[in-house]
């Protein structure tokens, strides 16, 4: 930490560093390393949990489709009680729609095959690290014909969001702590536009105590040294060029598409949807839900300003009120990769 201190001393001036994985954010509490920064120094959490980004009109179609008669929804739990424009999964779960908790989606397939009359959807979320498995399901899907299996789509890629916060003049961020478990997928390449297109720094940071300590160290020595480059820490997993078996299997089964984040806006190639070889297996395209009413975030919630790192979740004035995590306004508030549940475990109640 001394050294952390002295580096920052000869830069002289505030710096933000940017946490963009939701885990980074838990492990940072966890560690208690917020507390031990220099004031001036500080780490704000970005938009790196799936679940948080996920959009309102997402949620709503997908409880639309549980609730079909021939439907089973199959989906991870920190999904379950993200809310929507009037409910969440869990409510619909309790008002009689067939929703599963699954563990992995292969698991998926094993309920196709015991349901032959039903259409099982699993609900997709996730970065690049764990679309691979998502493609990986479709592959055995197709393999063992089980034509009853779809997914409904809201994968994102990290690399377009971090360019949408880099053309905002909201807030200036110094440099970006990069996602140790995306980049073992993705490599380095993918984030050169930072150092290259907007002279900023980022270093891939593996999710130790002093993995982070190491990687903001990394970070402040290329802002005090007038550099700008991207960087691996977290050597020991993180390779340049990433899984480039994973990143086929990835490109078999979808191309990017524009993709809504909740509390960000629509952003350009942002998400995966499914190439038009497995249309077939889109529950968006196969279902078709029309959501003639719109959807409205809820009222007071302040998710969009904390995802973008211009509020911290203590500054939302529903945080620890209205807003915990057992009664959960916003979505920031459900995950256990939220900011919001980050900050109320590790500050509130510690
Ligand atoms: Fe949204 Fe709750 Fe976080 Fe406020 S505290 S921003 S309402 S999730």
């Amino acid at each position: 930490m001394e050294l952390i201190k002295n580096i920052y001393n000869k830069i002289g001036r505030p710096i933000n560093i940017m946490e963009v994985c939701g885990t980074h954010t838990v492990a940072i509490f966890k560690h208690g390393i917020r507390s031990l920064l220099p004031e001036g120094l500080k780490l704000l959490s970005g938009p790196g949990c799936p679940v948080c980004v996920t959009s309102i009109e997402d949620i709503d179609k997908v409880i639309a489709i549980s609730m079909l008669d021939d439907v089973i929804l199959c989906t991870f739990g920190d999904m379950m009680r993200v809310p929507g424009g009037k409910k969440s999964l869990s409510e619909a779960k309790a008002e009689g729609a067939d929703i599963r908790i699954v563990y992995s989606p292969l698991d998926c397939l094993s309920i196709a095959r015991v349901n032959i009359n039903k259409k099982v959807v699993f609900f997709s979320a996730g970065f690049e690290t764990t679309t691979p498995s998502v493609a990986g399901t479709l592959f055995e899907a197709e393999r063992q014909k089980i034509d009853n299996f779809y997914i409904y789509s809201v994968n994102k890629l990290v690399p377009p969001a971090i360019e949408i916060l880099l053309q905002s003049d909201e807030i200036n961020i110094d440099g970006f702590i990069l996602p140790g478990h995306v980049s073992t997928i993705i490599g380095i390449h993918p984030y050169k536009f930072i150092a290259e297109k907007y002279k900023r720094s980022g270093v891939i940071t593996g999710f130790k105590a002093e993995d982070i300590i190491t990687g903001i160290v990394m970070l402040l020595r290329q802002i005090a040294e007038g550099r700008a480059a991207v960087e691996i820490q977290y050597k020991s997993v993180v390779t340049e060029i990433g899984n480039q078996k994973a990143m086929d299997f990835i490109n078999e089964f979808f191309e990017t598409c524009d993709s809504y984040w909740r509390g960000i806006g629509m952003l350009p190639n942002s998400g995966l949807k499914l190439r038009e070889k497995y249309r077939h297996r889109d529950a968006e395209a196969v279902f078709n839900i029309d959501l003639s009413d719109g959807v409205a975030e809820p009222k007071g919630c302040q998710c969009g300003l904390v995802l973008r790192g211009i509020k911290i979740p203590s500054e939302c004035p529903l945080f620890g009120k209205a807003c915990t995590p057992e009664k959960p306004v916003g979505a920031c508030m459900v995950s256990t990769e939220g900011s919001c549940a980050a900050y109320y475990k590790y500050n509130l109640l510690s």
